[in-house]
């Protein structure tokens, strides 16, 4: 069944204020798409738009090819799971399962049939007459999932659905879910603003920010080749040295910066001499080997953060750059106090350089 999504440039006007522009976007059938930014950036508005709730103010929303406009969200082929659950509380676990077949007439007998099922699914199968008080947050999490399962939706709308549960068993429901999307074969639309959640679960990401798409990408390309200062700065840990370019070869891009001196990085292929930049570079791509590699810097040590199997050295580098290094525990010395000096050495291709400065 064709449960691909197609965000035909809607935008979404609030009076004056537009929460979501111009956003043209293909969601494929079965994909476990994430939409990922800060508080405010429109994901639940375009949640809305998808599962019928909002109206785009310019734009369409196709769903498996047809145009959902003048579609009430009762008709849409989605289901939406909402950040506080919205669970009935004086409904059993299998009332609450078969709440939306019953309002669709669908007989007792069929309705069971698909509760115990779905029960099973979400490894529940005894927990149907259980009342909703009685369950762990993460039960109650899976039940919400069981529900809006139950009306057979094409796409699953996830708001942020995991925010209420402690860290132990967010990490747990993150494995759950995903392999229930595996099991289900239906469009995941997940959003959230944890880029922990949107790497570990997704096919796709699209970063947000201020209603704007930033970029769409898998995982690891999101982390490894950030598009613009704003992805490169949200997804994952990074470091940002601002310079202007001095030099431009095939492979490297040189940019004066300023007292940390000329410092290397991957060239983009868009920018030119006399242009400012950012420079980026992962804190495990920096190393304490200062002969290691063509960048050099010298810094002076912050805070040293013990992780278990690895480090985070924080340190500035010339008083004003902030720079956060991870090293393996093994490189761990007892010289590392703050305020003492380290001296730090990465490698220009693991360096991405992206046009304009940091905001
Ligand atoms: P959060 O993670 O905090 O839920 P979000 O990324 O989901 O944030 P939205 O809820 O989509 O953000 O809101 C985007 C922007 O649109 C916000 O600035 C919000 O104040 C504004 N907004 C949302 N709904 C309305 C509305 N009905 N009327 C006016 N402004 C609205």
């Amino acid at each position: 069944m064709d449960s691909s999504i197609h965000l035909d440039n809607i935008v979404m006007q609030f009076g004056d204020f537009t929460a979501v522009q111009q956003l043209d976007l293909n969601i494929e059938s079965g994909e476990f798409f994430s939409f990922l930014g800060p508080s405010g950036c429109g994901k639940t508005t375009i949640l809305n738009m998808i599962s019928g709730f909002l109206q785009p103010t310019h734009g369409n929303v196709y769903i498996g090819g047809q145009n959902m406009q003048g579609v009430p969200a009762n008709k849409r082929p989605t289901s939406m799971i909402f950040q506080n659950l919205a669970l009935f509380p004086l409904m059993s676990v299998a009332e609450n399962i078969e709440f939306g077949l019953e309002v669709r007439g669908i007989k007792k007998a069929a309705r069971k049939k698909t509760s115990d099922r779905l029960l099973e699914l979400v490894d529940l199968a005894d927990s149907g007459n259980k009342k909703i008080s009685e369950l762990s947050g993460g039960q109650k999490q899976r039940i919400a999932i069981a529900r809006a399962l139950a009306v057979e939706p094409q796409v699953l709308l996830l708001d942020e659905p995991l925010s209420a549960l402690d860290l132990k068993l967010r990490q747990h429901m993150r494995n759950e879910l995903k392999e229930l999307q595996r099991k289900t074969g239906i469009t995941f639309i997940y959003i959230t603003h944890d880029q922990g959640e949107a790497l570990t679960m997704s096919d796709r990401v699209a970063v947000m920010s201020a209603g704007k798409l930033q970029q769409v990408a898998d995982p690891i390309t999101l982390y490894r080749q950030p598009k613009t200062i704003f992805a490169a700065g949200f997804v994952g840990e990074n470091n940002a040295i601002r310079g202007r370019v001095t030099d431009v070869n095939a492979e490297n891009i040189t940019l004066d910066c300023g007292e940390l001196g000329l410092l290397q990085g991957n060239n983009p292929g868009n920018l030119s001499r006399g242009e400012e930049a950012t420079l980026f570079i992962r804190p495990e791509h920096i190393s304490l080997d200062h002969e290691q590699h063509t960048n050099q810097l010298s810094a002076r040590i912050e805070e040293i953060n013990f992780e278990g199997s690895y480090l985070t050295l924080v340190a500035t580098a010339k008083n004003f750059v902030k720079l956060t290094v991870q090293i393996s525990s093994d490189q761990y010395l007892a010289s590392m106090v703050p305020h003492s000096e380290i001296r730090l050495s990465f490698n220009p291709s693991e360096a991405i350089v992206i046009a304009g400065g940091e905001d």
